[in-house]
């Protein structure tokens, strides 16, 4: 570390990614990432780029990709804003909303970011422990005294809160800001928190085109919230990097979500083969959490979940694992096609 570091900085427990292993036989099910390619209508706007407009700067406010997130979502454009990945985001929230001390609520099980946000720029991260089912108690968020941060679906968890819930934390806690972070939403079956904006200005949506939309490698993420909010997150990006998402990312996402039939169907797919994998999995005694999301959180049997991933991963099979005390025993899987599942599961009994 260079004696030049600056003491927040030289502190911080940074995040660690899922590993990016390429290689043709690698079955990869770590980070969360589609089963399935982007959308065909993606492919076609890829190659109709007009080469020479990567020579000016990309439209700051990413007007198109604005209005056609409005169209989709059924809200005004001055209530959407677009970050490189939903990480950029939640940062800018976070940097934007907080000061220096501020608490910030959320859960101790949850998405790793939460936290390195909340260090890097020197808030008061306050964990609320998840009870013994890794289920969220909505009553520990109820009337709090600081900003509020929930993943929902949760992860690495795949527990989801019923649009119910959401509305009851974010009403008890007018006075702070409300991160409901829907990364996995489309996998869902609850509804997500976006028909809430307009009735309270304390909530921030965050959603990403990573996960459903199979544009990781494009990074674009959105906030969706009162303008005033919304206003907020571009007063911290003119402070920053008016140009955070470049040309080809915006109109990537346009021709994304004006063929977001093909998300759907996507989607559906990936649910089809995670209960069909679940219910494979629990056949062989693992227990699973009941997953809201493109992933499932496993705890085997006969095999730690330590072992369990490096026999995987000897297999040429990535899965995630965390060594945190309480996530220790479990692993968690990405839904890949049916066929990897199918792959995983046949090498699973070849090695219990
Ligand atoms: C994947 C993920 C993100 C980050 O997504 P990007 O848009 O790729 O930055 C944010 N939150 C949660 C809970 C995630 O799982």
């Amino acid at each position: 570390m260079s004696r030049l570091l600056g003491k927040v900085i030289k502190s911080i427990a940074p995040y660690v990614p899922g590993e990016q292993i390429k290689g043709e036989d690698i079955i990869k099910l770590n980070t969360n990432e589609s089963a399935y390619p982007p959308a065909p209508a993606v492919e076609k706007a890829l190659q109709e780029l007009p080469y020479n407009s990567l020579k000016l700067y990309p439209d700051p406010t990413a007007k198109e990709l604005r209005e056609t997130a409005a169209d989709y979502y059924k809200v005004n454009s001055d209530q959407v804003f677009f970050g490189c990945g939903s990480d950029e985001v939640l940062s800018y929230a976070f940097m934007g909303f907080f000061n220096k001390g501020d608490k910030v609520y959320f859960p101790d099980i949850s998405y790793g970011f939460y936290k390195v946000y909340s260090k890097l720029y020197q808030l008061n991260a306050v964990e609320i422990p998840l009870d013994k089912n890794f289920e969220i108690n909505v009553s520990n968020y109820l009337n709090l005294d600081g900003g509020v941060v929930i993943a929902n679906p949760n992860a690495p968890t795949g527990i989801c809160l019923t649009i119910n819930q959401v509305e009851e934390i974010v009403k008890s806690n007018l006075d702070n800001l409300v991160i409901i972070d829907e990364a996995y939403i489309d996998f869902s079956k609850e509804e997500s928190a976006v028909s809430l904006i307009d009735k309270y200005d304390n909530l921030l949506v965050v959603q990403t085109f990573s996960k459903s939309r199979g544009l990781a490698g494009m990074r674009l993420g959105l906030g969706l919230g009162n303008k005033n909010l919304i206003n907020g997150l571009e007063r911290v990006k003119y402070s920053i990097n008016p140009y955070n998402l470049d040309y080809v990312a915006q109109k990537v996402g346009v021709a994304s979500l004006k063929n977001s039939g093909y998300m759907k169907k996507t989607t559906q797919k990936i649910v089809n083969t995670r209960e069909t994998f679940s219910a494979s999995l629990k056949d062989l005694g693992f227990s699973v959490v009941e997953s809201q999301t493109n992933f499932v959180f496993v705890k085997p049997k006969g095999i730690t979940g330590e072992d369990y991933y490096n026999k995987l991963r000897e297999k040429n099979i990535l899965v995630r694992y965390f060594s945190a005390p309480r996530l220790k025993d479990y692993v968690r899987i990405t839904i890949g096609t049916p066929e990897d599942m199918k792959t995983l599961i046949e090498e699973t009994k070849s090695l219990l």
